[in-house]
């Protein structure tokens, strides 16, 4: 298969149209049978759920080339499951797994000229959405839905090794407790986009939420999962029903444990405990881990003191391990790794 054409260790986190589509459609009560297009517009009524009461959730995963030259994607059964849980919470069709995984390997194999090569640094970022695509103007979930996933070619989230990040406790709340914080749905974002402005502003390379109950325990960034490695150099990762639930922080969890002999504790962790952390990190799937140099609490400066000039140890350990079982270069649990070609 011919690549593109594209500089691809240059390429930013950007949206780019490529080649096909998949679609579903939620009509009458079921699912269509779905397959591939090539428009990448959508069509739908002024008054669609997702315009009016932004009835709509996602998720984010990526294909790439592997040391061997396969293309394969990374836990795509979790993905399927998280939004699983996403819809529901949202009065939206679930869109079955099984279907889920088997639309993710027919989107990829169709545009496999834009998945980057094996050592570019860049990948074929995978977006799922499902959202309310009928009109509703009575507040209540809409009659009909659409499943689309859409693939996109994005560079290297670090051009030149990660350096670490200062962020700032945020004013604002992500997630209520009971509200919507566990799932991946696009009201989360929508509420994040004015906090993240700000702390641009005020030179902020992101924000760290507390509980909004009690605003003294360590929540979640805009949008990655938080760990610490404690002066053992063990793993403590916070705990709450409010978190979304990260693949890749369970991923580095079972690593930690299972390949590093790492102990971890999950537990609620404390705004004023962190202080004696040497290393923090952020995960998801885009950077896996960024390292946080500094988190600026009103003023109130608190360093991760191995975190300073590059990531720190254990973390590094971490995200070369997570990595190399991702590109195949270390043997991968049992279902981690599913191959599109
Ligand atoms: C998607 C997301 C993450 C990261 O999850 P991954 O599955 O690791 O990509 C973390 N926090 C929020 C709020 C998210 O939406």
């Amino acid at each position: 298969m011919e690549k593109k054409n594209i500089d691809w260790g240059n390429l930013g986190f950007a949206y780019h149209v490529t080649d096909y589509r998949y679609v579903s459609n939620y009509k009458n009560g079921a699912w269509d049978e779905g397959g591939l297009i090539t428009d990448d517009k959508i069509v739908m009524s002024e008054d669609a759920g997702v315009l009016q009461y932004a009835q709509t959730v996602f998720e984010g995963l990526k294909a790439y080339e592997t040391e061997d030259g396969h293309i394969v994607c990374f836990r795509p059964d979790l993905n399927a499951e998280r939004m699983e849980g996403s819809a529901a919470r949202l009065e939206i069709p679930v869109f079955p797994k099984e279907r889920f995984i088997d639309a993710v390997k027919q989107v990829v194999k169709a545009n496999e000229a834009w998945v980057p090569p094996y050592g570019s640094g860049a990948t074929l970022y995978i977006r799922p959405y499902s959202f309310g695509i009928s009109p509703v103007i009575g507040v209540k979930p809409a009659d009909e839905y659409q499943f689309r996933i859409f693939v996109t070619p994005v560079g290297p989230y670090f051009k030149g090794g990660a350096k670490p990040i200062v962020i700032k406790v945020s004013d604002f709340d992500r997630a209520a407790p009971r509200g919507t914080g566990h799932i991946k749905a696009g009201l989360n974002y929508a509420m994040s986009l004015h906090a993240i402005v700000t702390a641009h502003d005020e030179g902020y390379a992101e924000n760290v939420y507390l509980d909004p109950a009690t605003r003294t325990k360590i929540e979640e960034t805009g949008g990655a999962n938080t760990i610490f490695v404690d002066e053992d150099g063990n793993l403590i990762v916070p705990k709450s029903e409010s978190i979304l639930p990260s693949i890749t922080r369970r991923s580095l969890v079972y690593v930690a444990e299972h390949y590093l002999g790492l102990k971890v504790t999950e537990r609620e962790v404390f705004l004023d405990e962190v202080g004696q952390y040497p290393e923090m990190g952020l995960c998801g799937t885009a950077a896996v881990i960024s390292p946080v140099a500094k988190i600026n609490d009103h003023g109130r400066e608190i360093v991760f003191r191995d975190n300073q000039e590059k990531m720190g140890p254990v973390l590094q350990k971490l995200y070369d391990t997570l990595t190399g079982i991702q590109m195949g270069r270390i043997e991968a649990p049992e279902g981690w790794i599913c191959r599109i070609d």
